[in-house]
C-alpha cells in the first residue's frame, strides 16, 4: 500500500533539491479532509488518494499536478469545497482538480452518453493534458482495488478502462499505463478469454523465457566484444491483453507470435542503436521482413525503437528491441515524459507539435454534425478493430468488425443465438450473414420451432463465443442421437 514516505522517496530520488513543503500541507490537509472516510475494500479512504499521487510521481509530474491528484476527490466526496482547495493550492492545483472532478460524473451508458464520455475527455485534454494524466492515475488505483465491487460496476469500469482509458493513454503514448489498465480491467470484462490466454500462453512462456536468458548472455559478449559502450540488455514480457489482441489477429495461434517474451537492449544514443542492429544481424540471422525501423518512421503515438527478430544458434526465434534511455521514457511514459523533459520540466507546456493528433481529434468534433457522426470518427481513430451497435433497448454491444446478427444474439443470449430466426438491422429485414456496422441498431426475431443452429452458421460468425456455443448444440445433438439409437428397444 502506497504510504506519504513512498511519493516523498520518489520525488526526492526525481528531484534531490525538491522542496517538500507544500506537498506537507496537501498531505495535512488531504488527511484531515478524508478522515474516518472507508473505501469499499475496508482500507482508509486516504490510500486512494495516496495511490494516485504516487502514480503520478512516478511520471515524474510537476508538483501541482502531483498534489491534485492527492486531493482529486476532495470537493466531491468530503465537506470541503474546491474553493477551499484553490485558496491553500493556488489556481492551478484548483483548475487540475476542477477538471477531475468534473471528468468524475459521467458515466458510460448507451450510446449517446459513451461519445459524450469520450468528448469531456478530449475537451478535458485540450485545456490541460494533465487533468487526464490524472485521471488516468485515478482509475489505475480504483481497477487494482476492483475485487471489493459489486459485479455490475465491476463489468462497467472494467469496459470503460478497455475502450476508452486505454486507448487515451495509449494516444498519449503512454505504454505502460496503458497496459496496467488493460491487464488489470480484462479479467473482469473478459474472464473466459483472459483464463484461456494465461492457460494458453503459460508453458511456451516458461520455455521462450528460459530461450531469452541464454540468449541475452550471448548478446552480452557480442555486444562486448564489439565495444559498444553502454547498454543494458534484459528480457521483456509481453502483456497478456495485448497479447491477446495480438492472438485475435493470428488466428488464435499461439507459434505466430514471436514477442511473448522478447529482448531488449537499451544505449545511450540514436547511432548506437543502428550499430547495435548490425552487430546482431553479423552475429545471428534476421527473419525476412521483421526489421522495423520506428526510429526513422515514429509510430503515430511517437513510439521509437528499432525493433528485429533473429534465429538464435538453436533455431529459436527471438525478437529483439532497440532503443536509446530517452526513448524508453517516452515508450513508458508518453506526454508524461515530454512534460518534464522540456527545459527542466516543472509545468512546461507541451511541444505543439507532440499534440498534432489531439488537434485533429478536436476539429473532428467541430465538424461533426450530432453524436453517431462525432462516434463515427472517433472511433476510426481509437478504435479501429471494433464495432458498437446496438439493441433495441439501447444498450451498447461491442463486438469485433465483421461481426454477424448471429454473433450480436449469442452475445445476448444463448437460447436467442440458437433459435435466431431473423434479424432486422435499423428496422429492415437482414440477411443473417450481414456485417454489422458502429451504430447499427440491431433485433432479432426469436423462431421457437427452430431446433437449433445449423452447420453453416459455423462459417458465419465471428466470435469465438458464438462459435463455442454452436459447437456445444451440435455435438451434443450428435451424442443424443447416438444414445437414442443404442436405447431403442429391438
Ligand atoms: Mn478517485
Amino acid at each position: 500500500m502506497a504510504t506519504f514516505d513512498d511519493v516523498k522517496n520518489l520525488v526526492l530520488q526525481n528531484n534531490p533539491e525538491a522542496d517538500l513543503t507544500m506537498l506537507e500541507l496537501a498531505y495535512d490537509f488531504a488527511n484531515k479532509a478524508h478522515a474516518g472516510q472507508k473505501r469499499l475494500d475496508g482500507t482508509d479512504y486516504i490510500t486512494h488518494s495516496l495511490a494516485t499521487e504516487l502514480t503520478l510521481a512516478k511520471m515524474n509530474l510537476d508538483q501541482d499536478t502531483i498534489i491534485a491528484g492527492l486531493l482529486h476527490d476532495v470537493p466531491e466526496d468530503t465537506a470541503i469545497p474546491l474553493e477551499e482547495v484553490e485558496k491553500n493550492f493556488g489556481p492551478q492545483v484548483g483548475k487540475l482538480v476542477r477538471g477531475v472532478t468534473k471528468l468524475g460524473k459521467i458515466k458510460y451508458r448507451g450510446l449517446e452518453r459513451y461519445a459524450e464520455n469520450l468528448r469531456k475527455m478530449f475537451v478535458a485534454m485540450a485545456e490541460d493534458v494533465r487533468v487526464v494524466i490524472i485521471k488516468l492515475a485515478d482509475r489505475l488505483h480504483n481497477l487494482k482495488t476492483l475485487a471489493a465491487l459489486p459485479p455490475v460496476k465491476q463489468q462497467r469500469i472494467a469496459q470503460e478502462s478497455i475502450e476508452i482509458y486505454a486507448p487515451i493513454a495509449n494516444r498519449l503514448g503512454m505504454g505502460e499505463l496503458r497496459s496496467e489498465l488493460e491487464d488489470l480491467a480484462f479479467p473482469f470484462l473478459y474472464p473466459d478469454e483472459y483464463t484461456w490466454v494465461k492457460q494458453a500462453a503459460a508453458g511456451k512462456i516458461e520455455a521462450q523465457k528460459k530461450i531469452v536468458d541464454k540468449m541475452i548472455v550471448e548478446v552480452n559478449d557480442a555486444l562486448a566484444e564489439n565495444t559498444v559502450a553502454s547498454f543494458s540488455a534484459h528480457g521483456r514480457m509481453k502483456h497478456v491483453f495485448s497479447l491477446y489482441k495480438k492472438l485475435l489477429r493470428k488466428d488464435r495461434d499461439l507459434s505466430k507470435i514471436y514477442d511473448l517474451v522478447a529482448i531488449r537492449i537499451i544505449v545511450p544514443e540514436v547511432k548506437d542503436c543502428y550499430h547495435v542492429l548490425w552487430i546482431l544481424h553479423g552475429r545471428w540471422r534476421p527473419m525476412p521482413g521483421r526489421i522495423k525501423d520506428y526510429i526513422a518512421q515514429p509510430k503515430p503515438n511517437g513510439y521509437q525503437s528499432l525493433h528485429t527478430t533473429v534465429f538464435t544458434d538453436d533455431g529459436h526465434i527471438v525478437e529483439i528491441q532497440i532503443r536509446t534511455q530517452v526513448m524508453h521514457e517516452l515508450a513508458e511514459y508518453g506526454i508524461a515524459a515530454h512534460w518534464y523533459a522540456k527545459e527542466g520540466g516543472m509545468g512546461t507546456r507541451v511541444p505543439r507539435e507532440q499534440l498534432g493528433w489531439l488537434e485533429q481529434l478536436m476539429k473532428l468534433q467541430k465538424d461533426a454534425t450530432n453524436d453517431q457522426e462525432y462516434l463515427e470518427n472517433l472511433k476510426i481513430t481509437l478504435f479501429h478493430d471494433r464495432i458498437f451497435v446496438l439493441t433495441p433497448k439501447g444498450d451498447v454491444i461491442n463486438l469485433p468488425e465483421g461481426a454477424t446478427p448471429i454473433d450480436f444474439a449469442y452475445h445476448i443470449h444463448t437460447e436467442l443465438g440458437h433459435h435466431t430466426g431473423s434479424a432486422y438491422i435499423n428496422e429492415k429485414i437482414a440477411a443473417l450473414d450481414t456485417k454489422l456496422k458502429s451504430g447499427d441498431l440491431v433485433e432479432i426475431k426469436e423462431d421457437k420451432s427452430r431446433k437449433g443452429p445449423n452447420e453453416d452458421w459455423l462459417t458465419i460468425v465471428q466470435t469465438r463465443m458464438a462459435k463455442e456455443k454452436i459447437q456445444d448444440f451440435l455435438s451434443r445433438q450428435r451424442r443424443m442421437r447416438i444414445l437414442d439409437l443404442f436405447s431403442r428397444k429391438p
